[in-house]
């Protein structure tokens, strides 16, 4: 079992559930008394949410590369970044870096088309629906991408930062989430990618009528499997 690497913080809510995923999955593999081995650094969110609206990515993608260099000097031996939307600076936060980095967008591919789908829809923060970065990781697995349109975005977005980083779950929240899913299912979207790692704090699989795809789940268990040399 390799040492897993992550880097989180953004949101710590979210953190958790990869803390809890990775050894859960150890667990069921392993049994007895198992856990994952791991390190974790985790920064503080205020700091990059301000950031992120500044649009300062290269001074994030700093913060992300010292986390980096910081858990491969603590004994990681490969790392995961615990953020959709932070993948934007995945190159920056690699230099100089000697370890393998899984990304989540990667991961998240490789699920998808292991049930043979092809138009997904894509539900994240604005950055993620909205910038190149991470569609394009996907487009070029093959995928097509539906995204939500201009309002539905604001709404998904406003849910994120008002809501979801602080750990709050409104039941009218989950209904606006589950109609703009049904509308991206409405235009052909065959399956529904969580592309933020919150999101699977309010919506599951009964939410929708076609598949979700919750990256924190995906990203979490393919840090399992890579630990066990599988992938
Ligand atoms: N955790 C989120 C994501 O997966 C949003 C928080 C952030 O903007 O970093 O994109």
């Amino acid at each position: 079992m390799k040492t897993i690497g992550l880097i989180g913080g953004m949101s710590w809510e979210s953190t958790l559930h990869y803390y809890r995923i990775i050894n859960e999955e150890v667990k069921r593999k392993l049994g007895g008394f198992h856990s994952a081995k791991c390190v974790l650094v985790s920064v503080d969110f205020e700091e990059i949410e301000r950031l992120q609206r500044e649009g300062r990515w290269e001074e994030m993608g700093i913060i992300l590369n010292d986390a980096a260099i910081n858990l491969e000097q603590a004994g990681a031996e490969f790392f995961i970044l615990c953020t959709n939307t932070m993948h934007k600076v995945a190159t920056q936060i690699q230099n100089h870096v000697n370890i393998p980095f899984l990304h989540i967008a990667e991961a998240t591919a490789k699920q998808i088309k292991q049930q043979h789908i092809s138009a997904v829809g894509l539900l994240g923060t604005k950055y993620t629906m909205e910038q190149e970065f991470y569609k394009s990781k996907l487009e070029s697995n093959g995928l097509h991408i539906l995204i939500p349109n201009d309002d539905e975005r604001v709404t998904i977005h406003r849910i994120i930062f008002d809501e979801l980083v602080h750990g709050i779950v409104n039941e009218g929240s989950r209904n606006h989430y589950k109609s703009i899913m049904n509308k991206l299912t409405e235009r052909g979207a065959e399956g529904i990618i969580l592309g933020c790692t919150e999101i699977g704090l309010l919506v599951n699989q009964e939410d929708a009528i076609v598949p979700l795809f919750d990256t924190t789940l995906i990203h979490a268990q393919e840090a399992v499997r890579f630990s066990f040399g599988e992938v």
